[in-house]
């Protein structure tokens, strides 16, 4: 094992019609929509075939249930695992950095994988507040949700999924969100999830004094900031679940990959907590 090997392939399973003030930007614009990809990742480390997260169902189930939605010239994850010349047997490791509907269908299509979810996501994903029972297709809804009738792992806080891999927790989109800290040739990878939606939400809105322009979709402010915070502490560089620049190239890390600065001072936009 080497993490010389390790790479990561980006896929795109459609593009969903998003709200920038309720959803993509606190205090964002509302009312103005743009189209998002939902994007899951293939991670090989040479000895082991790991998916994060694994996508989007049919465009007619997910505008049904949730948002206007389109698959352009994007395939369901497993199909787009192929496209790569990778069979979805082959995959032995499916990370949930939640459970939501977007990250999670077609996960059973990977039949010989162990499923790895956060506790406290399990949780909630079978008893959700009702004001997220779609979020998780609850069966309230007359459907059913595609990590019914699968055997989780738990991850409970930090773990080490395979030399190389570790889960952390990033609450607030969701209580048990986790994001996955991938360790590359050229420093650490952290696959967010919807920790971060998009680069934007990472960076500075100076006139507000705010170290980074999050997301409005928290289930907790509180822990979503701080979440960005840790981030920003275990990040060489960010993949976050919903921006289309992700795509600009096939596989991470790639030749002449710009690092962040860790962690980086911002004069006027404070961090908020200590000791990360
Ligand atoms: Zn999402």
């Amino acid at each position: 094992m080497s993490i010389e090997n390790t790479k990561i392939y980006p896929i795109n399973t459609g593009w969903c019609e998003s709200d920038l003030g309720t959803y993509m930007f606190f205090k964002g614009e509302p009312g103005k929509k743009v189209q998002i990809p939902v994007l899951c990742f293939y991670v090989d480390t040479g000895e082991h075939k790991i998916m994060v997260d694994t996508g989007l169902p049919d465009a007619e189930r997910a505008t049904k249930y949730h948002h206007s939605c389109q698959k352009k010239d994007c395939l369901d994850s497993p199909d787009e695992l192929r496209k790569l010349g990778v069979e979805p047997d082959e995959i032995d490791i499916c990370i949930l950095t939640h459970l939501h509907w977007d990250h999670t269908h077609n996960m059973k299509k990977y039949r010989n994988a162990r499923y790895i979810a956060h506790a406290t996501e399990i949780r909630w994903a079978y008893n959700p507040l009702p004001l997220y029972y779609r979020s998780y297709e609850s069966p309230m809804l007359g459907i059913e949700a595609p990590f019914i009738g699968c055997q989780f792992e738990l991850a409970e806080g930090v773990a080490e999924i395979v030399p190389g891999v570790t889960v952390f927790p990033t609450p607030g989109h969701t209580p048990g969100h986790q994001s996955v800290q991938v360790e590359t040739a050229v420093g650490n990878i952290v696959l967010c999830g919807d920790a971060v939606f998009r680069y934007r939400n990472m960076e500075p809105r100076p006139e507000e004094h705010w170290r980074y322009w999050v997301q409005q979709r928290f289930v907790s402010m509180i822990d979503g900031w701080q979440s960005m915070e840790e981030i920003d502490r275990r990040a060489d560089f960010v993949l976050p679940g919903h921006d289309d620049a992700v795509m600009d190239h096939p596989v991470y890390p790639y030749e002449g990959m710009p690092l962040r600065e860790r962690r980086k001072p911002v004069p006027g936009a404070p961090f908020y907590f200590t000791g990360i």
